[in-house]
């Protein structure tokens, strides 16, 4: 499979401005102490309540790079290894994101990792341990992570929606954070300081989130995130009316049904 395919992302962690991060609970505190003691993490929680904002978060904090790949269902061992490359008749040795983030000691991020391939999983049982090696079979190499090496992964327990779960096992080698959509007042702080919307309105945008959280009856596969509620304080900012901002923004990408969207489009009028 295409090396691109897996979007390792790199350059988060140490340099830049920190990643706007509003924290909802001792998370940051457990993360230190985690990285501290060489303890792998795994955040669980629905897609789009911060898990990915939080590791770049932390990453700046503790000055370390973050090597972030988002797994799907083709994500295999070799993608995150590396393989050997042909060019020009040459034959060589190229890292994959897992191999170049044990050998310099980076924050390692396996985005959705329950999503990927058994045989990554496999890949990466030896690195949570106290071994915390990286057993590269096709370059002949065991390597040893650096002291500042961690891993961290996620997950979103769904499996009611056809997600898949995460072995018990698995689970087990992890100390685990648990996230979820915040209450009222946080999500509202959120939404101000990412997008830097009039306190009110995101007050009215958090409430609107609250009420479509609890329309059980409508059957929605899932419930909108914090990153809806962004993406429609953006758009206010950008100069929409409040209302069609949440009808695009939160709305639509929730529901392609006509009926579920006419209701909620009717708690949105109420809202707005
Ligand atoms: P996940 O990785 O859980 O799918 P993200 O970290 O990508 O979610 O969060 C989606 C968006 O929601 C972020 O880009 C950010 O705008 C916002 N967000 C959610 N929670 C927080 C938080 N606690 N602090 C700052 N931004 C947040």
């Amino acid at each position: 499979m295409a090396e691109a395919s897996i979007e390792p992302r790199e350059g988060h962690g140490a340099l830049g401005a920190a990643p706007f991060y509003r924290a909802v609970s001792d998370e940051c505190s457990v993360f230190e102490h985690a990285y501290r003691q060489r303890l792998p993490l795994l955040l669980k929680g629905p897609t789009g309540s911060g898990k990915s904002r939080f590791v770049e978060a932390m990453a700046h904090r503790l000055g370390r790079p973050l090597v972030t790949v988002a797994c799907h269902d083709e994500t295999s061992a070799v993608d995150l290894l590396g393989r050997y490359l042909v060019r020009g008749g040459d034959t060589f040795w190229q890292d994959g994101p897992v191999t170049r983030a044990v050998r310099q000691g980076a924050i390692l991020y396996l985005d959705e990792i329950a999503e990927a391939r058994p045989d990554v999983v496999v890949v990466i049982h030896p690195l949570t341990d106290h071994r915390r090696t990286l057993l590269i079979d096709h370059h002949d190499e065991v390597l040893s992570a650096a002291d500042t090496f961690m891993l961290v992964v996620s997950f979103n327990p769904g499996y009611q929606r056809g997600l898949k779960e995460l072995k018990p096992s698995t689970r087990q080698r992890f100390v685990a954070l648990s996230f979820d959509h915040p209450g009222p007042d946080l999500e509202a702080e959120i939404v101000v300081g990412e997008t830097g919307i009039d306190p009110k309105t995101a007050r009215r945008l958090a409430g609107l989130a609250g009420k479509l959280r609890k329309l059980d009856h409508l059957g929605l596969a899932e419930v909108p995130s914090t990153r809806l509620l962004v993406d429609a304080a953006k758009l206010i900012v950008s100069g929409m009316a409040p209302r069609r901002a949440c009808e695009v923004a939160v709305v639509a990408p929730l529901s392609d049904d006509a009926e579920v969207t006419a209701a909620l489009g009717e708690v949105v009028a109420l809202a707005l």
